[in-house]
């Protein structure tokens, strides 16, 4: 069986070059992300170009995945770049400063001194610098420096417990969002979401701009954290992204595992896709080899059930852009193959009351018990794969699809493999043909193997599966 968890690498200077992309996608990546936090509009344009010719040149299926950078609030410049802060020292962050120096800062969110009161916990650069707010005056916030260190340019702000009211989505956000559909993203990201309310504000700016892309909602304030504010976003949402970087600054570091199980769960639960991000092969920045924990880590990940691990700097910027998908790939199988399967009980308290997820439900099921090969499913949207990946039955799900924005974004899922079936017509015998013809030729079956399909009548409607069928291979009948 091909691995089941899917790979997100980001894309930045270490791997822009097209020998080393080439390189990474017969690697193993299934999903780039082009992190708009970095680089502009011209940048992304180009990447995502050359993603698309290499992944036709090689015959892969790779999404994009465009992350908006959402309101990450920061520091402002230094007049010499940067400062060191010592332990005790006053400090101010000060909303009207221009370019800062050891005793103040400048600040790109205004609204900070709104949102904080004597007793706050501030943290800097991802935790590294703490500061304690002790007081508020007009645009200032001053504050004496519990944990210090160089501090530079443009550095994270994030409140410790979370309580920051900056809007998810910021004027660059709804720039970025253009760019997206023009790149035409399967996938895009959306940074600090607190309710459902921001992912569905999303959604209509990037119908609005002609976009398609399915949402990813990135948990990483400790507002997203409670079990209520998880599925309200993930209403609003396709999936969630496990963003670890930010969360653990927000919600403290030894909180994170234990939400990364839960969101993982949850995301299965509710039919929405899951991707474990930040840190996962950190040391192969600089060094070609994961250490233990890292291995661990991954492993940990997919054994959670997360449909993909995200690499970050890892392939933006890091050494070993190559060598680290190829550690992650092996990391990721092994431990599929060490995966129980106990697909009867993660029936229990299932409920579906949709045709066509009822159909879905009783291949994966008769596909399970019956130790068939593969499950094809013929689909428009991609529903009915994304339903039956968010149970383990250990049975490779092919996604046959005539749509090609349905193959980009299966990419995605957990255990599904999308095909292309290019059959136009409507009659369903010659379409099962077909769907049976790309499966040998890619060599996912053979003559004499067990096949589960799934298929809707009439052909081509979205939502209308509403047949399973099991077939012998290069029989085509019922056995
Ligand atoms: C994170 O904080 O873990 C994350 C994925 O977000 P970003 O890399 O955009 O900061």
């Amino acid at each position: 069986m091909p691995r089941s968890t899917k790979i997100v690498a980001t894309l930045g200077p270490a791997s822009s070059d097209s020998t080393v992309l080439e390189r990474m996608l017969r690697a193993g990546v299934d999903v780039v992300r082009l992190n708009f936090s970095h680089g502009s509009a011209a940048d992304h344009e180009q990447r995502a170009a050359l993603v698309k010719s290499i992944a036709s040149k090689t015959g892969r299926t790779v999404a994009i995945m465009c992350d908006l950078q959402g309101p990450k609030i920061r520091v402002g410049r230094f007049k010499d770049g940067k400062i060191t802060l010592e332990r005790g020292q006053r400090f101010v962050l000060d909303a009207a400063c221009e370019l800062g120096d050891s005793e103040r800062s400048g600040l790109d969110y205004k609204e900070l001194p709104r949102d904080v009161e004597p007793g706050a916990v501030l943290l800097l650069d991802d935790g590294k610098i703490v500061l304690e707010v002790t007081g508020v005056k007009g645009d200032e916030v001053q504050t004496v420096v519990r944990h210090g260190g160089v501090l530079s340019n443009n550095k994270g702000i994030n409140r410790q417990g979370g309580g920051l009211t900056a809007a998810a989505l910021t004027s660059k956000d709804m720039e970025d969002i253009r760019t997206a559909v023009k790149i035409q993203a399967d996938y895009l990201a959306v940074s600090f979401p607190k309710s459902g309310a921001d992912m569905y504000m999303a959604r209509e700016l990037m119908r609005a701009a002609g976009g398609n892309a399915f949402l990813i909602a990135k948990i990483e304030r400790a507002e997203a954290v409670a079990e209520s504010a998880l599925v309200d976003i993930m209403r609003g949402s396709d999936g969630i992204m496990v963003a670890r970087g930010d969360l653990a600054v927000e919600v403290g570091d030894a909180a994170v595992p234990a939400l990364q199980k839960k969101m993982i769960r949850l995301g299965r639960e509710h039919n929405r896709l899951t991707i474990t991000a930040t840190q996962m092969m950190e040391s192969m920045i600089s060094s070609p080899v994961p250490t233990r924990a890292e291995v661990s880590d991954v492993a940990n990940a997919v054994l959670d059930g997360t449909d993909a691990v995200m690499l970050s700097a890892e392939t933006a910027s890091g050494r070993y852009p190559v060598e680290v998908v190829q550690a992650m790939d092996r990391i990721c199988i092994e431990a599929e193959q060490t995966q129980p399967l106990n697909l009867d009980q993660d029936f229990f308290n299932r409920v579906f009351t949709r045709v066509d997820q009822s159909i879905a439900m009783a291949a994966l099921f008769t596909a399970y018990h019956l130790k068939v090969k593969a499950i094809a499913s013929l689909t428009e949207s991609g529903s009915t794969a994304l339903w039956m990946s968010r149970l383990n039955a250990g049975v490779p799900i092919y996604a046959l699809t005539s749509q090609t924005s349905t193959r980009y974004r299966c990419a995605l899922f957990r255990e599904v493999f999308p095909l292309m079936v290019k059959y136009v017509g409507h009659d369903r015998e010659e379409l099962l043909r077909e769907a049976e013809k790309v499966l040998v030729e890619n060599k996912v079956v053979k003559a004499g193997d067990l096949i589960v399909l799934t298929i809707g009548e009439p052909i081509g409607k979205a939502g209308g599966t509403n047949t399973m069928k099991i077939v012998r291979v290069g029989e085509h009948r019922t056995p």
